[in-house]
């Protein structure tokens, strides 16, 4: 499945390089040459994904990286640090700062790929191809079927992406405005009672095979899918 990458390098030839390469590797890529740019684009969306550059003009990628981790809203995302130093030492400050990960330039295509991959598999589930199964109810994001019992269950596009992320992130309880973000992506023009529509209609969807109970709402603080 394709992640959105927000790509953090002022280096024009080094940004177009790579940029070039998650394309071909099928990802969608959002470019910022600076931390202010990136900061921008986050506000909009959160990316599957940051590959940030160490060193940027102005706020250095090391700072922003603790800014985003001391963030209730970005903490979680997946982070890649990209740099030209290959120094032990950088490499310790770089993963304390919450780095998932550390690349250093030059690096192939190849290698960068196999380090999304397997930081999106530890960190982002819902951006991996893997099917995911809870108590009978199996989603394959590969063939986009569900099923229950064994059963196909129909659902809208929304539905499933609403379902993909509580299946791979089940038994935490989510806000609405987390389920906005995380499933929706462009929340700024959505209202929060939508999140409550979509539920409603994939609770219908999952009622013939009793996985409506699965989706479970926690008063005053949003949805959760738990198999106890
Ligand atoms: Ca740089």
């Amino acid at each position: 499945m394709p992640a959105n990458i927000l790509l953090v390098e002022d280096e024009p030839a080094i940004q177009e390089l790579i940029a070039f390469n998650l394309s071909q590797a099928g990802h969608h890529v959002m470019r910022a040459d600076s931390v202010e740019n990136a900061q921008q684009i986050v506000r909009n969306a959160l990316p599957d994904l940051i590959l940030l550059d160490w060193m940027l003009p102005g706020m250095s990628g090391i700072d922003f990286a603790r800014k985003l981790r001391a963030d209730e809203r970005t903490k979680t995302i997946p982070l890649i640090m990209l740099t030209a130093r290959s120094d032990e030492h950088d490499k310790i400050v770089g993963l304390e700062t919450g780095a998932d990960d550390y690349i250093t330039k030059p690096f192939s295509p190849r290698e960068l790929q196999a380090r999304i991959k397997a930081v999106l598999r530890r960190r982002a589930p819902q951006a991996t191809d893997d099917p995911v199964e809870i108590k009978g109810l199996r989603l394959d994001p590969v063939t986009h079927r569900v099923t229950g019992n064994g059963n196909p269950i129909d659902l809208g596009p929304t539905e499933f992406r609403l379902l993909h992320f509580f299946m791979t992130h089940a038994e935490r309880v989510h806000s609405r405005a987390h389920l906005l973000d995380q499933v929706w992506g462009d929340h700024v023009f959505v209202e929060e009672r939508t999140v409550d529509v979509h539920i409603r209609r994939l609770r219908s969807s999952l009622e013939g095979s009793g996985h409506d109970s699965l989706i479970q709402t926690v008063r005053g603080s949003g949805y959760r899918l738990s198999a106890n």
